[in-house]
């Protein structure tokens, strides 16, 4: 990120979220993100995540800038190259475990990838996430917190993105879940995923290799983890 600055506009109020952020973030990094409640970290984020774009400033993907690029050139390299993991999981309620997996495979290929083969790959990703196979036709609210984030991760995973961003990922699930959650992240990141955390959690951040501090829309600090 060079220069990011993004204002939102409430009435006649103009609110900084983020302001002149400048940020590298490496191929093969873990990086967390802390900081207090709206000081930015989602905003920044989504910004990285190509799911919002930034007021000013340019945003580099893959050395690819996406300023340039149209909407459906944004949503092809956030499909290609992006997976998100959100606090509630955001698992679509009325979908399997397996189901939702599947769900990015359609959007991604159409019907270009056979079902069977649909399935298969979408089984490799729960397995990968360390679902047991007997949850895979459960519907979300058949599974526990722990298990609906493996599900998540799964889908974020389902693409082979290279980048995978999770906000507050630990938030709804206690610390021993939580734990569980974060070296699952971290055996991801062994496998050559890119992976930013936002979190409030200081334990939790401390998995990442390097930890960004934000305050009030800027770059407080940073810090390397040893
Ligand atoms: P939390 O830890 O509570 O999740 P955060 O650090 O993720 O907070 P953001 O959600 O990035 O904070 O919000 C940063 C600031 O931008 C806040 O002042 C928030 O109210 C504002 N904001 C965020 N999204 C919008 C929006 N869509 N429209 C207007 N203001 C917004
Ligand atoms: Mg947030």
């Amino acid at each position: 990120l060079k220069n990011v600055t993004k204002v939102y506009k409430m009435g006649n109020e103009l609110i900084y979220a983020l302001k002149n952020i400048n940020l590298k973030i490496k191929e093969g990094e873990f990086v967390s993100i802390m900081g207090p409640s709206g000081s930015g970290k989602s905003t920044l984020l989504n910004i990285i995540g190509c799911l919002d774009r930034p007021t000013e400033g340019e945003v580099y993907i893959d050395k690819i800038k996406t300023n340039d690029l149209d909407d459906d050139e944004l949503t092809k390299i956030r499909r290609d190259k992006i997976g998100f993991v959100f606090q509630q999981f955001n698992l679509i309620p009325l979908l399997t475990a397996l189901e939702n997996v599947e769900l990015p495979l359609i959007f991604k290929y159409k019907n270009s990838m056979s079902e069977a083969e649909r399935k298969r790959r979408a089984l490799e990703c729960l397995k990968m996430a360390e679902l047991d196979e007997k949850f895979a036709n459960h519907k979300p609210n058949q599974l526990s917190g722990g298990q609906q984030q493996r599900v998540a991760i799964a889908r974020a995973i389902v693409n082979d993105p290279k980048i995978i961003l999770a906000d507050e990922p630990t938030g709804a699930l206690d610390s021993k879940t939580g734990r569980k959650i974060m070296e699952l992240l971290k055996k991801l990141n062994g496998y050559g995923k890119t992976i930013v955390v936002v979190t409030h959690d200081i334990n939790v951040s401390k998995y990442g290799d390097r930890i960004i501090y934000i305050k009030d829309g800027s770059i407080e600090r940073e810090e390397n983890v040893s």
